[in-house]
């Protein structure tokens, strides 16, 4: 299960309304995209999914339970940042089952899920490597091993490609959608970017001002943009 109900989140910073008031539901196995311009909140509404701020008011649901006040750890989700935040003088192996290790699991049992997730992203032969000896896709594969070994209910991506060469960017892009084919698994996708919005998402988000302008799958937000805002953003013809 990986299904999360947004009602009336909002976030306040300071005397700043970062999000006034938003409702929406992420269906379980769903890919979404939370797109929209440098600072409109797409972090911010991520961080609040993920636990890592506290909702000013309003409620966060996870299959049904209410996470509102649950610390990230109990939320079941799996949060991919940047390839940079790896360990850097950790292997693969032990950067991979980091996570597991925290949660005291038996070395048995991380050796093997660590060995499923490295197969799955073709990293097996790269266990015994420092992140220094990997290239940079190689890398951001190894920050969602760290996810992936977790087993989480949904993943929870921030930009994860925005530091990776524009090449590279389109094959990892690909790979995230191959592994979102293969796993099933609900993710929450945070960019600025609408190729990759519109080339991933099952359902997209767009966001302007902390507020959603329009919630759609990328054929409805292309043909039938609900205002100019969408429009402009998504590159349609209106
Ligand atoms: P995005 O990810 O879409 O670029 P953010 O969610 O990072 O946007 O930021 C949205 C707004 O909230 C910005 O105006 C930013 O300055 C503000 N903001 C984000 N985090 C904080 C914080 N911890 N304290 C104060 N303001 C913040
Ligand atoms: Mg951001």
């Amino acid at each position: 299960m990986g299904n999360i109900t947004l009602r009336n989140v909002s976030k306040v910073f300071g005397a700043h309304a970062v999000i006034p008031s938003i409702d929406l539901n992420i269906n379980d196995g769903e890919f979404v995209v939370f797109v929209g311009p440098s600072g409109c909140g797409k972090s911010t509404l991520l961080r609040l999914i993920a636990g890592l701020e506290d909702v000013s008011d309003g409620e966060i649901v996870i299959d049904g339970k209410n996470a509102t006040e649950l610390p990230p750890a109990q939320r079941g989700l799996s949060m991919v940042f940047q390839s940079y935040a790896l360990y850097p003088h950790m292997s693969v192996r032990s950067n991979i089952g980091f996570p597991l290790k925290m949660a005291n699991e038996d070395k048995a049992v991380i050796d093997k899920k660590v060995a499923d997730a490295a197969r799955v992203l073709n990293l097996t032969d790269y266990l015994d490597r420092k992140p220094r000896q990997l290239s940079g896709g190689q890398r951001q594969r190894v920050a969602i091993g760290r996810a992936i070994v977790r087993q989480p209910k949904a993943f929870l991506f921030d930009e994860p490609l925005s530091n990776l060469d524009a090449a590279l960017r389109v094959n990892m892009r690909l790979e995230i959608s191959q592994l979102h084919q293969d796993l099933k698994t609900t993710m929450v996708y945070v960019t600025h970017d609408q190729v990759e919005a519109m080339t991933m998402a099952d359902k997209i988000v767009v966001l302007n001002r902390g507020r959603i302008e329009q919630v759609g799958s990328p054929l409805d937000l292309y043909h039938k943009p609900d205002n100019l805002f969408v429009a402009g953003f998504i590159g349609s013809p209106r």
